[in-house]
């Protein structure tokens, strides 16, 4: 994941505005200094680059993990206090203020060991050390839902925001869906009605760029997109490129080592206890949304911003070729292909025709069963992301 393969991963999936990652860890925040330019907007390219108009652009970005306990009523828990694990991501509109939060953050613990450092101090605390190094600094909940390491999750998280952030939750305008939600299901819980929802890849290797996406309407330009983010700007969010939250690893409920997956009503049914243990189930995505849920799904889908699904095409070429994703064939006509076209054109615009012209007519017609989410699906739970299948029936009809 050094910055001139991500950009070149982002070129190959269509993506025009990735994230450094990990801005926080010594050696990448050199090579952040070393291999990008300024482009003067708050946003960079690689100097590699700069005179290409094409390059996708850069926005500093990283991610940090807060665990600590911290007094809650004895109705939240018998004994008085709670650990909490916060997963946020920090946006910061130039290499000044990232100076000034790893300045800071390299005081408070050990920033040398981890690309998302580890600290002890509240996520409340880390939005102050990023507003203090600049007003435009932006912290936004990282995959909030999903229940080791986020905002609500079932296991160290909360039930609202400002039960996290306090009297500085006025500078909460967003929170990431993570692949295990989607926009509909996160529009029944009424609370987050002036929040906005933002989809990014988190990707830990370069092939997983992309995963998910946020389309804007907005001059490439960090404070246009901030503001968009933040609902105020001429810019906007039009619409989210989502993974199926299905296929997402913490989408319901279950244990992984004993083979039982729950659905939300099952889990309540057996009082969360795993059938086969006998210990509690990890509650998932699915099961949480619905516990915080006022809203019919109906209402929500009328509420929810446009957005469209997708199955990464090493998958689509996977499934297709009764091979494993990382296999010599699967590999070398993913690349054969998005040299011809980047992924987000092939998954989304291209038409069947041009399709069958780039790609074998198996392939073509898995893509178009996707569009019309024509899958079978086996959803993830406790830590195990959900397979994928084309429905049978559905890719035969398409085969003519
Ligand atoms: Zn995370
Ligand atoms: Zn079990």
């Amino acid at each position: 994941m050094d910055l001139p393969t991500i950009s070149a991963w982002a070129r190959r999936k269509g993506i025009h505005l990735v994230g450094t990652g990990d801005f926080t860890h010594p050696a990448h925040f050199k090579a952040i200094e070393e291999t990008l330019a300024p482009l003067g907007n708050g946003l960079f390219v690689l100097k590699t680059e700069a005179d290409d108009a094409t390059a996708p652009r850069f926005m500093l970005t990283t991610e940090i993990s807060n665990i600590y306990a911290e007094d809650v009523p004895l109705s939240i828990s018998p004994k008085g206090r709670k650990t909490r694990k916060i997963h946020s991501l920090i946006f910061a509109p130039s290499i000044e203020a990232v100076r000034k939060i790893n300045t800071e953050l390299a005081r408070l613990g050990n920033v040398n060991s981890d690309g998302r450092p580890i600290f002890g101090f509240s996520a409340k605390e880390l939005l102050k050390i990023a507003l203090s190094a600049s007003p435009d600094c932006m912290l936004i909940p990282a995959h909030a839902w999903t229940p080791w390491f986020s905002i609500f999750g079932s296991k160290s998280g909360f039930n609202t925001i400002e039960e996290c952030f306090g009297d500085m939750t006025r500078h909460i305008h967003a929170i990431e869906t993570g692949l295990s939600s989607d926009p509909q299901m996160n529009r029944r819980v009424s609370m987050l009605d002036n929040i906005t929802l933002i989809s990014n890849s988190d990707a830990h290797s370069p092939a997983k760029l992309g995963r998910e996406a946020t389309i804007f309407e907005a001059e490439m330009d960090y404070l246009a997109i901030t503001s968009a983010i933040e609902q105020q700007g001429p810019g906007r969010i039009v619409s989210t490129l989502e993974f199926f939250p299905e296929e997402g690893k913490y989408h319901s409920d279950g244990h992984r080592d004993c083979g039982v997956r729950l659905t939300p009503k099952k889990t309540i049914t057996a009082r969360g206890i795993c059938p086969k243990c006998e210990r509690q189930v990890t509650v998932g995505v699915l099961s949480r949304v619905e516990e915080l849920a006022d809203r019919s799904e109906e209402e929500a889908t009328a509420a929810a911003l446009p957005s469209k699904k997708l199955v990464p095409l090493q998958e689509i070429i996977a499934v297709t070729m009764g091979r494993g994703v990382g296999t010599k064939g699967v590999q070398k006509e993913y690349m054969r292909i998005t040299d011809i076209a980047d992924e987000f054109n092939i998954l989304l615009d291209k038409t069947e025709d041009e399709l069958r012209d780039i790609t074998s007519s198996e392939i073509a017609s898995a893509i178009l069963c996707v569009r019309a989410g024509d899958l079978e699906i086996n959803p993830g739970f406790d830590g195990q992301f959900g397979t994928i299948g084309i429905s049978e029936a559905a890719a035969q009809r398409l085969l003519v």
